[in-house]
């Protein structure tokens, strides 16, 4: 028996454009033969189980070989095989309707994946590296004859009688010219590493079936070129796939050491486990976060039924938990449709917030069960908390009870802790409560010290996120503002029906500032005289808190472009109750005055870290003529 026939498909030769679309994937030709290799067993067992196959099983498995000589790689299982009926209908009519359709689709398409899963490109993405294909077979039918399928990338193929003895399938590539780095033991043990270590039965990788070197051994045994024989290399049952119930720390410990081998321990972890409405398993761990999170990112595996897909995880997972790590393994997810259809997707959809809603109930539990473990570990926690809840209303309304405000004394509060706290002091005169953080503690130092000196608390709002998560908390705590403590004097950070009485005259006033407005002489800097308590320093430099916050959030990019443009306007106090005011006011000579009111407004700049350059050099100089 020896049969002809053509491909059907409206082209006259499909493979030179398969291979030059997706000639950057190439390596993936191996994840699909292996996929359908597997595929093929695991149709095998369920037959088997329905009681439609009462055959010998054996020990289901898939193995790779190649041979360099012949410059060919094999792919065989013994899985269901297939009869020529069979191959005719799954490998010649490949499922698509016409290469014009094809030719419009691929034009949009991304990636090989893309286009593979679409067109149902499986097995013939093995025309991506080979220029001839053979399929060998039998079937698992009673009765059936071995079948033999061969074609050489045109879309002429012949179909024959096979040799095969055995229930299976054996795909043999005759590997082309340009894809001879694939008969190497390092690239395909790289691919398979890659996409293979998973699979849910053995992959033997190294066994050569057919191809004997030179002849025989001394005992008379054929001699293969890899001597390598039964080489397992996946691990069929990873721990995604086993109850949590089974597991132990250690186990996932290792497991993330397998994945991961240069990392250190990650701080917890998240069994995911669905079946319904989507089916979805998976570990999600937190890791110590280091400075560079860039680095960290796209960490994610994403597996379709233990076959490794991608580590672009980006619209699956929500962008703030793209910093875990870990594995998600979902057939419900479509690897066939655009990034812009994956978003739209409704599983994808529910995917997305099943995640975010065990991250969360994850935390609380930490929150609940340990308070002082996960204090602990709250400096790499809160970033992904913040960031949460800034990017997800959902998530926002878990993690307000357990997030954390860290203050300048490092002791943690949860938000209501935090009110109860700074209520009765930092409540103003129109009841709204004021919270007072510092983004750089060591800059803003002595407006700590003068906010703590009033009785005031000070949070620590120093991460990347925190920007974002102040303007959010404004925003969802009720009748409450935050402000930077170097937004305003403390005196006047949180307005109060107690001002101090003035001790200069307004005629005093007007003079000092003069006095000062002369010194200064910068457009930038706008001299106010205010009555503080005689302790503040004689001077302070201080910039709006709302004026700061829309430049911060034009320097990063939140489309504030017009604040951004706009000069650095600070607001100069002098403390009109302080000695030093008193005493420039005292002295006659008008070279003094000007020096000490330099001196004064120096000194506050430099307590912020503003004085720089020339400014600095005539500062110390001038400080020197002073002593
Ligand atoms: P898909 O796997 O998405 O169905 P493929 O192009 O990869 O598409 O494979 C087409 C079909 O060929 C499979 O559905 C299966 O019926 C058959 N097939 C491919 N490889 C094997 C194999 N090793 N054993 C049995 N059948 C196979
Ligand atoms: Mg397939």
């Amino acid at each position: 028996m020896q049969e002809k026939g053509t491909i059907s498909i409206h082209t006259e030769n499909i493979f030179p454009i398969i291979k030059k679309f997706l000639y950057s994937d190439t390596e993936i030709f191996l994840r699909e033969l292996v996929s359908n290799a597997v595929d093929a067993t695991q149709k095998i067992k369920r037959l088997a189980l329905l009681g439609q196959y009462n055959g010998e099983l054996g020990d289901l498995r898939v193995e790779i070989a190649f041979d360099e000589k012949a410059k060919t790689i094999t792919i065989s299982d013994n899985g269901l095989g297939m009869t020529a009926e069979e191959i005719k209908k799954y490998i010649n009519q490949i499922a698509f309707s016409g290469a014009t359709e094809f030719m419009e689709k691929f034009k949009e398409a991304k990636d090989a994946n893309e286009i593979i899963g679409r067109f149902g490109l499986g097995f013939y993405s093995a025309f991506m590296v080979a220029d001839k294909v053979e399929i060998q077979t039998l079937s698992y039918q009673d009765g059936a004859e071995p079948a033999h399928w061969i074609c050489d990338g045109s879309t002429e193929f012949e179909i024959s009688e096979g040799s095969l003895e055995e229930r299976g399938t054996e795909i043999t590539l005759h590997i082309n010219a340009e894809s001879e780095e694939f008969l190497s033991k390092h690239r395909l043990q790289e691919i398979l590493d890659k996409y293979c270590r998973f699979l849910p039965v053995p992959i033997i990788f190294g066994k050569k079936t057919d191809s004997v070197e030179d002849g025989v051994d001394e005992e008379g045994k054929p001699k293969y070129t890899d001597v390598e024989v039964d080489n397992v290399i996946n691990d069929t049952n990873p721990i995604w796939t086993k109850a949590p119930a089974e597991l132990k720390d250690e186990d996932y410990l290792a497991f993330y050491k397998e994945l991961y081998p240069f990392s250190e321990d990650p701080l917890f972890w998240i069994h995911l486990n669905v079946d319904y409405p989507f089916n979805l398993t998976g570990v999600l761990y937190f890791p110590k976060l280091k400075k560079d999170f860039e680095i960290q990112r796209n960490k994610i595996k994403l597996f379709s039924r233990q076959v490794f897909i991608t580590d672009e995880v980006k619209d699956i997972v929500p962008e703030f938990l793209m910093l875990l790590h870990g594995v998600i393994d979902s057939p419900d997810i479509p690897l066939n449709v655009s990034r812009s259809f994956l978003q739209a997707d409704s599983n994808v959809k529910k995917i997305n917030s099943y995640i975010t809603k065990k991250v969360a109930d994850k935390l609380a539990e930490l929150f609940k069960n340990d308070r002082k473990a996960y204090e602990d570990k709250w400096t790499d926690i809160g970033l992904f908390v913040k960031y949460g809840m800034v990017s997800e209303d959902k998530f926002y309304d878990k993690a307000k009870d357990f997030v954390l405000l860290t203050n300048t004394a490092k002791e943690n509060f949860t938000l209501n802790e935090y009110k109860d706290k700074v209520e009765a002091v930092q409540t103003d005169k129109d009841g709204q409560l004021v919270y007072i953080y510092t983004n750089d503690p060591s800059k803003q130092d002595a407006f700590i010290q003068s906010a703590n000196r009033k009785g005031y608390d000070v949070l620590l709002m120093d991460s990347p996120i925190d920007t974002h998560f102040v303007s959010h908390l404004e925003q969802k705590l009720e009748k409450t503002s935050l402000k930077r403590v170097d937004a305003d004097v403390a005196d006047k950070l949180i307005k109060k029906d107690d001002a101090l009485a003035h001790v200069l005259t307004e005629e005093e006033a007007t003079k000092v500032k003069a006095i000062f407005d002369k010194a200064i002489n910068r457009p930038a800097y706008k001299v106010e005289l205010e009555s503080l308590n005689p302790d503040e320093l004689p001077v302070t430099v201080t910039m709006d808190e709302f004026m700061r916050r829309m430049k911060d959030m034009a320097a990063m990019g939140g489309g504030m472009g017009f604040y951004g443009s706009m000069p650095d306007n600070y607001k100069v106090v002098v403390n009109g109750n302080h000695k030093l005011v008193s005493r420039i006011l005292q002295d006659e000579n008008e070279e003094v005055q000007s020096q000490l009111a330099k001196q004064a407004f120096d000194l506050a700049l430099l307590s912020q870290g503003l004085l720089t350059g020339a400014d600095l050099t005539e500062f110390v100089n001038r400080s020197v003529n002073l002593i």
